[in-house]
């Protein structure tokens, strides 16, 4: 670092265990921008203050987590389409004072997914299980290529409905919600299963958020969840012959788009990558 380092940084509450200073950090040495990335602990209360911060001391950009998503949107200049169809910003530019906010959670999804595991989605069949936060980003992304249907099942169905609905507000082909009753039979059909809810997450490794079999042999299944690296649904799913696509990946896309946008220096996704599993396998 010297005084010409641009600042960079993740605001969320609780931090600690973000990876993303060691995975943005790693991406600024191996191509030689000179940046710096840390994570800061910001309370609710404080989030303006945070932002203001930000443009005082000229930070070229911040990622922004859970709970800061949405409420962040109100201090900043402008959004942009995706994210306001979103409803939620993980990434802001500072252009010459100007914050700009972005969401870069969904189309790290469909990147994610098309480098590893399904290069063409358009015509494909796709069950999004869960209508929480990180569902929303990633059927907003999903739908802008082209699958032949998109539907969208949740354990409380009028969260379903209701995203399925918003969604149709600002974008077509629309999003269609199915009743979690009526999910054997939409997934039997489906060349690509996502789970996008909780379950299976660490410490409950053992759960699975539908029965895996209901996924037929050939089809995708994909998980957003990355600890543990591969669920129990995707093990299970595997075993039947599926092909799996674990959550990793939508984790080091959505920080290679932010890298992206703020330096014009295509990002180091392998080198990326490889630094986030040796903190989670100790290599
Ligand atoms: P969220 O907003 O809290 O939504 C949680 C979703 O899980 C809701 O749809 C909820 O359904 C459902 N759910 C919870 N427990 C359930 C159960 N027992 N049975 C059925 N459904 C259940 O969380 P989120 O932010 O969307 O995150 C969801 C998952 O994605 C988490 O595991 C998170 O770690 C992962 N994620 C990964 C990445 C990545 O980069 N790979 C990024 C973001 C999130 P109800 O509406 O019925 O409660």
């Amino acid at each position: 670092m010297d005084s010409n380092t641009m600042m960079y940084g993740v605001i969320g509450d609780p931090i600690g265990h973000s990876k993303s200073p060691l995975m943005q950090n790693r991406a600024f040495r191996e191509t030689g921008v000179n940046g710096a990335y840390a994570a800061f602990r910001v309370a609710p209360e404080r989030l303006g203050e945070a932002i203001a911060g930000m443009r005082a001391m000229g930070f070229r950009g911040l990622n922004v987590t859970i709970p800061h998503k949405v409420a962040v949107m109100a201090f900043l200049d402008e959004i942009d389409e995706g994210a306001r169809a979103i409803g939620a910003v993980n990434t802001i530019v500072n252009e010459n004072g100007r914050l700009i906010g972005r969401n870069t959670d969904g189309i790290g999804y469909v990147r994610s997914l098309k480098e590893e595991a399904e290069p063409e989605l358009a015509g494909k069949r796709i069950v999004v299980l869960g209508a929480g936060g990180a569902s929303r980003g990633i059927l907003w992304a999903l739908n802008r290529e082209r699958p032949a249907s998109l539907q969208v099942a949740n354990r409380t169905w009028d969260k379903a409905r209701e995203l399925a609905d918003s969604l149709a507000e600002s974008q077509a082909p629309a999003v269609q919600a199915v009743r979690w009753e009526e999910l054997k039979e939409a997934c039997s059909e489906a060349d690509i299963v996502i789970n996008t809810t909780s379950v299976g997450m660490a410490p409950h490794v053992e759960e699975t958020p539908i029965d895996p079999s209901w996924v037929r042999p050939g089809a995708v299944a994909s998980d957003l969840i990355y600890n543990p690296l591969t669920t129990t649904f995707l093990q299970q799913a595997q075993e039947r012959g599926c092909r799996i696509h674990g959550g990793l990946g939508m984790f080091v896309y959505q920080g290679a788009y932010a890298f992206e946008y703020w330096t014009g220096v295509p990002a180091p996704a392998a080198a990326m990558r490889e630094e986030v599993l040796a903190s989670f396998t100790g290599k």
